[in-house]
């Protein structure tokens, strides 16, 4: 992979880099959004796959499940069978610690884990991801996309700044974001506050009205629907 980090056109373009094209192609932080994607489809592998696979359970159960985040992707996607077997295993866990420790409800026993599996899954996700879109920066088909409704959340430009050696495209795509995209979302909710005000006269709030809910996305990642 070390020839990804020489000069001249981008030597990436497996399979990885067009979906992030696609990902590109859509509102929001691409390195989030095809990350949270990729922890969904694991999510699911997981359930239907790797339920039975004895190190991996016990490495959950050492973790104490799952932390919470990633305990309400779970009870959104397991049905009842595979959360019985798992869940149960971690209560079940979590009784023994808890009957050990002679405290019941206090220290960790009793709470989701604050790291766990999916959430290692989704840091080496962000990682592969963001040095994908800083490797391949000056791909022609990628600097197009910034022109569409593509938006870094502020954690991803930062790592982007930090990790890209095309310094002078990288600067474009800060200005793209700071100048335009950000201060467009700014301006939406300025306009959302000063509205509210004419509310009484009966003046209705337009699309406005949700910019805050991409300006939490875009400050928290992931996700947060926009
Ligand atoms: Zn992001
Ligand atoms: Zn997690």
């Amino acid at each position: 992979m070390t020839e990804q980090r020489q000069p001249g056109p981008p030597a990436d373009h497996h399979i990885g880099f067009f979906k992030l094209l696609e990902f590109m192609e859509q509102p929001g932080c691409p390195v989030c959004r095809m990350a949270q994607a990729e922890i969904i489809r694991e999510m699911e592998h997981f359930l239907y796959e790797s339920v039975n696979d004895p190190e991996l359970r016990r490495r959950m159960r050492a973790d104490g499940g799952l932390c919470p985040t990633h305990g309400g992707l779970l009870a959104e996607k397991s049905d009842a069978l595979a959360g019985s077997i798992l869940v149960g295993d971690w209560l079940a866990a979590a009784r023994d610690r808890l009957k050990e420790s002679g405290k019941a409800g206090t220290g960790a026993a009793g709470r989701g884990a604050a790291s766990c599996h999916f959430c290692r899954i989704d840091r080496a996700a962000q990682r592969r991801i963001i040095l994908q879109l800083a490797d391949n920066l000056a791909d022609d088909q990628l600097q197009a996309r910034w022109s569409g409704p593509v938006m870094l959340c502020v954690t991803h430009l930062q790592t982007l700044g930090h990790l890209t050696r095309h310094r002078a495209i990288f600067q474009q795509v800060f200005a793209v974001h700071v100048e335009k995209k950000y201060q467009h979302i700014l301006d939406q909710m300025a306009l959302t506050i000063a509205r509210h005000d004419y509310q009484r006269t009966g003046e209705p709030l337009g699309e406005e009205r949700n910019a805050w809910r991409t300006a939490l996305a875009t400050l928290c990642g992931t996700t947060v629907q926009a």
